[in-house]
C-alpha cells in the first residue's frame, strides 16, 4: 500500500556534478520528502565526486541518503573514466563521435539501482540530471532513452507507477546554471572535473562545458578551473 507520504517522495540520482545538483535542488523545492542516491563505479575522481555528493546533500537537507559501488563498470572499462590506460581527452580534441569518456551503458545501472530503491521506499518518481544539449553526446542522456527506460520499469516493477523524470534535458548548460542561481544551488560544492580530485583540469569536455555555461550565463563560476576560453569556444 502506497501512502500519501511516500506519494510525494521522490528519489534523486546525484553524482556531486553541477547538472545533477541543480535537479536535485528543484526535487527538493518540489518535494517534500527527498532521497538522494549515489553511485560510485571507479572512475578516475570517484572520491571527489562522494564528498561532493555529502556536502550538497548536507546543504540542501537531505538526509536519506544511499550510496553504493557498482564494480562492473570498471571490471568492463572500455571508458577513458574507469580505464587508466585510456587518456582522457582534452574537449578540442573531442570531434563529433561519442568521445572516450562515454562509459557504456553507464545511466542503465544507476536508473536499475534508483528504481530498486525507489520500489522500497514507495517513492513514484526518479529524478536524474541527464542533459542532451550542450553535453558530451552521450547516448544514454537522450530523450528517447528516457521514455523507452519508463516502459521498462512500468512493466517490470510490482506496481509499475514509478517514473523516471529528467527535468534538466532539454535545457542548454547557460540556462541550467541560471536556474541554479534563482534556486541557491551550491555550485562551489560541486565537482565536474573528469581527470582530477585536487584541481580541475579546465581542459576535459567536462570542465569547459562548465566553464562555458557559467561565462554564457554572465556568472562567476564559485568553484572555477584554472582556463581560460578561447574567444567563440
Ligand atoms: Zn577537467
Amino acid at each position: 500500500m502506497v501512502t500519501a507520504n511516500a506519494k510525494s517522495r521522490v528519489v534523486v540520482l546525484l553524482s556531486g556534478g553541477m547538472d545533477s545538483c541543480v535537479c536535485a535542488a528543484l526535487a527538493v523545492r518540489d518535494f517534500p520528502a527527498v532521497a538522494a542516491l549515489h553511485v560510485s563505479y571507479g572512475q578516475r575522481t570517484e572520491a571527489r565526486e562522494r564528498s561532493a555528493f555529502l556536502a550538497i546533500c548536507q546543504r540542501l537537507g537531505i538526509t536519506e541518503t544511499l550510496l553504493v559501488r557498482n564494480e562492473t563498470l570498471r571490471a568492463i572499462g572500455g571508458s577513458a573514466l574507469t580505464d587508466p590506460t585510456i587518456a582522457v581527452p582534452e574537449a578540442t580534441q573531442i570531434g563529433r563521435e561519442i568521445p572516450v569518456t562515454y562509459v557504456p551503458f553507464r545511466n542503465a545501472h544507476f536508473l536499475a539501482v534508483a528504481v530498486s530503491w525507489a520500489e522500497v521506499l514507495g517513492a513514484e518518481k526518479v529524478y536524474i540530471g541527464a542533459v542532451e544539449q550542450d553535453s558530451s553526446g552521450y547516448p544514454d542522456c537522450r530523450p528517447a532513452y528516457y521514455q523507452a527506460f519508463n516502459q521498462v520499469v512500468k512493466a517490470g516493477t510490482k506496481l509499475g507507477n514509478i517514473e523516471i523524470v529528467t527535468p534538466l534535458i532539454g535545457m542548454r548548460k547557460a540556462g541550467i546554471v541560471r536556474l541554479g542561481l534563482e534556486l541557491g544551488v551550491p555550485f562551489d560544492l560541486t565537482w565536474s572535473c573528469y581527470s582530477h580530485e585536487e584541481r580541475a583540469c579546465g581542459v576535459c569536455d567536462s570542465c569547459v562545458l562548465r566553464a562555458r555555461a557559467f561565462r554564457e550565463a554572465g556568472a562567476r563560476d564559485p568553484a572555477p578551473a584554472e582556463i581560460e576560453l578561447a574567444p567563440g569556444s
